[in-house]
């Protein structure tokens, strides 16, 4: 494993070297291992309200599952013919062999075991493919800051892209689990959730997205102002490069309280769940959006609805980013409790927490805010939010 990410930084990456195909075969290969692991166990690592629309669709999947593997195996064998160390290629042709003799592109369920609970691996293969696919074409587009794909510390962020997905099932338990109780609990006011969920639905989205934004900057706020709660959110300012991967680094503690104080209210006020879960997309969406490395020419739009400058204000090093900008979608939330800043046409110089207290990688990041020694205080919060 260590050789293989010290492959993965390796400074040798010009075209013609070896790792460009080498790279893109084991992306591939753990694309096809992946899809292959979910043939095989379907009940364990796909989301339960995806299976239906995979199995109308299966002889689709199947034949893209094939073109995989097979141009993961050429790329491989492409990467071991050019590159001296062959670890890339031979970890991709290895992953293409454990498939294939899974069963490949004809692989099917191996155990016929129901659970009612399961990972999202289909979440995350898919969602990296789509948002990879966009993001990732535009960043090279309009990119603000000349940062490599694999810039630092992308393989950090990406685990915390992977758990938050592989957890789908039980993150969305925890913040709709409760709402169920406390709609039943609020049953006096039934007459005010009728009269919400009558409007039109594209009126019911812009008030939650109004509401949960409200609700969000407080939140944040507090996050930002409390020393222990800072210590969690700490580690989502912690990231030093900023693209569509940056966002997904949250510690699991803020990622769950956030979703109940968001979506809960919306819940109990009612809202239909048409609106509900357009929002709820939309704004996985916009936090991807806010975090990327886009310059993008917006004008006035930039004041009205939250963009990647606005938010990386908010990431900023300097002194002038501490505490500002605190709304995912509407500045004029900021403007309204003084917190708005966006000077010029200027962006930050760097991103992070000030003296970056905050260790490297996810284990040590999810200790970070239990652990007792590292200096903390109203002080290094008003230093280093
Ligand atoms: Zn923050
Ligand atoms: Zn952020």
């Amino acid at each position: 494993m260590p050789k293989l990410r010290q492959e993965l930084d390796s400074d040798e990456r010009n075209f013609g070297s070896g790792w460009i195909s080498g790279f893109l075969a084991l992306a591939l290969a753990i694309l096809g291992f992946g899809t292959v692991l979910c043939f095989c166990f379907p009940e364990l690592l796909t989301v339960a309200d995806a299976r239906e629309a995979y199995a109308s669709n299966l002889s689709v999947i199947r034949a893209a599952l094939l073109l995989v593997l097979i141009a993961a195996f050429c790329l491989g064998i492409v990467s071991t013919a050019l590159r001296k160390n062959r670890i890339l290629g031979f970890t991709a042709l290895a992953l293409v062999l454990a498939a294939s003799l899974m069963g490949g592109h004809h692989a099917t369920a191996r155990s016929s075991v129901e659970s009612p609970v399961f990972l999202g691996l289909d979440f995350f293969l898919l969602n990296l493919i789509l948002l990879g696919a966009v993001f990732i074409p535009i960043e090279r587009l309009f990119k603000k800051n000349d940062q490599a794909i694999l810039r630092y510390e992308w393989r950090e962020d990406l685990l915390y892209f992977l758990i938050s997905t592989l957890f789908v099932q039980t993150l969305s338990y925890i913040s709709l689990n409760p709402s169920l109780a406390l709609v039943s609990a609020t049953a006096g006011i039934d007459n005010v959730r009728a009269a919400l969920a009558s409007q039109p639905y594209w009126l019911q989205f812009f008030e939650i997205m109004f509401l949960t934004d409200l609700v969000q900057y407080w939140f944040h706020r507090t996050f930002h102002k409390i020393p222990w709660l800072w210590k969690f959110h700490a580690v989502h300012h912690s990231a030093q490069a900023m693209d569509w991967l940056a966002g997904s680094r949250m510690h699991l503690f803020e990622v769950i309280m956030l979703r109940a104080f968001t979506t809960l209210p919306m819940y109990v006020l009612g809202f239909a769940e048409a609106p509900l879960y357009a929002y709820i997309f939309f704004v996985y969406l916009m936090s991807v959006f806010i975090h990327a490395n886009l310059r993008l020419p917006l004008g006035w739009l930039q004041y009205v609805i939250a963009t990647p400058r606005f938010h990386h204000w908010h990431h900023g090093l300097e002194e002038e980013a501490i505490d500002v900008n605190f709304a995912i979608h509407f500045p004029i939330i900021d403007m309204a409790f003084g917190t708005f800043h966006m000077p010029g046409d200027r962006w930050p110089e760097g991103y992070g927490v000030g003296g970056h207290p905050v260790p490297k990688g996810f284990f040590r990041q999810f200790l970070y805010p239990f652990r007792k020694d590292k200096p903390t205080g109203p002080e290094s919060v008003d230093q280093q939010a």
